[in-house]
């Protein structure tokens, strides 16, 4: 197979400024390449990050077609990206990822179809568009469930749990607004993420087991590598899905383990993901590194390897608010600031890793560090 690669000092354009685009263009950077950033928001990170800027919506397809022209290769930091104009996109510039993974999982109908057709083992859910839908969906999953939207979810947006008939009113509503997707509620045991790189000559690297941490459907922290036993397994569940899913660059898997330590996957990102920041200071190879080295057409080391277990913390607004003070006498907590213009509660500022030989102190001192968030 032939693919392009890139020079150096060649332009690498990319759909979405948010931290993700950010950390991927100081790779990029790195590594001596020029960056171009479409980005709706004038004030987003990437802005002071790339060469070129164009503020646009995702959806301007005269310049999403200017991104094209001015760059050499195309990637994105995101996934709800307009999967036809991303088509268009692909037949006429060099953009190795294609349409397919990101038409199939920005749609979390196809996503679960796909996964169960590739022989993954998936939270049993229900197609949700109708109210009848909803009352076979109580039938099926019984109570509690999720309804998530089919569509545009992140962070917990989009979705409700319903505990009993009580919530069925606003499941109703969310319902005649959004197709949605039902799917049985677990009692977790843990949460864990795979992240994995694909290159253009077919190969594939991955990084720890990553375990996860939400509150209020956020990330709130990531542990690596996972305290789980599961490690064989997630990676044979991640094999059968690239089998599916014809991936390259940055992806990541999300699992459930539930209270009997069965495996589940959740869903997939195909991009870099708030798990794997880590990767920036406790490998040997960042998740935005290997991206980059994949979609420039460069070969991908052979192994990623942990130099020290690591401890993630993000920091939302009102994070920064409580700790932002200490940062100045704590150069080991590698403080990285996305640089938002507007600081909210809930809003992903930034993030902090920590290196450390006792992942379960540092957790403790962290999760006693962070005790003020929540009031
Ligand atoms: P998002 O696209 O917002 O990341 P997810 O489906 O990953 O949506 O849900 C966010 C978080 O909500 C999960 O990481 C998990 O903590 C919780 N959650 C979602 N679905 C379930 C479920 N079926 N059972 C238990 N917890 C869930
Ligand atoms: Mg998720």
């Amino acid at each position: 197979m032939t693919y392009n690669k890139l020079k150096l000092g060649q332009t690498i354009g990319i759909i979405g400024g948010g931290q993700l685009g950010k950390m991927m263009a100081q790779s990029a950077q790195k590594m001596g390449y020029r960056v171009v950033v479409l980005d709706p928001d004038p004030t987003c990170p990437c802005q002071y990050v790339a060469h070129e800027f164009i503020h646009a919506a995702y959806d301007d397809m005269a310049a999403l077609e200017r991104l094209g022209q001015l760059s050499d290769v195309i990637t994105y930091e995101f996934e709800n990206i307009d999967a036809e104009q991303l088509q268009r996109l692909t037949a006429t510039y060099n953009v190795p990822q294609g349409d397919q993974a990101i038409t199939l999982l920005q749609d979390r109908l196809t996503e679960k179809e796909t996964l169960q057709q590739a022989g993954v083992q998936v939270v049993p859910f229900h197609h949700v568009a109708t109210a009848e839908a909803l009352d076979d969906a109580v039938e099926a999953l019984g109570y509690p469930f999720m309804l998530k939207t089919r569509f545009g979810g992140y962070d917990g947006k989009g979705q409700l749990l319903i505990r009993s008939a009580q919530d069925l009113e606003a499941a109703l509503t969310l319902v005649a607004e959004h197709e949605c997707v039902a799917e049985q509620f677990l009692m977790l045991e843990r949460e864990v993420s795979l992240t994995a790189t694909a290159g253009q000559n077919g190969q594939i690297v991955y990084f720890p087991l990553q375990e996860n941490e939400h509150r209020d459907q956020i990330l709130f922290k990531t542990i690596v590598p996972a305290r789980v036993d599961q490690t064989v397994q997630a990676r044979r569940e991640v094999e059968k899905i690239t089998q599916a899913i014809h991936f390259i660059g940055t992806f990541t898997v999300e699992f459930f383990i539930d209270q009997d330590g069965q495996l589940f996957v959740n869903e997939i990102a195909p991009r870099p993901h708030n798990s794997g920041h880590y990767s920036i200071e406790a490998c040997d190879y960042s998740q935005f590194d290997t991206h980059i080295l994949a979609v420039v057409g460069r070969d991908l080391p052979t192994d990623i390897t942990l130099l020290k277990p690591a401890v993630m913390m993000n920091l939302l607004g009102k994070d920064l608010d409580l700790l932002e003070k200490q940062f100045d006498t704590h150069p080991e907590w590698h403080v990285h600031i996305y640089g938002k213009e507007v600081r909210k509660p809930a809003r992903k500022m930034g993030h902090m890793t920590l290196l450390t030989e006792d992942v379960n102190e540092t957790e403790q001192e962290m999760l006693t560090l962070f005790e003020g968030r929540n009031v």
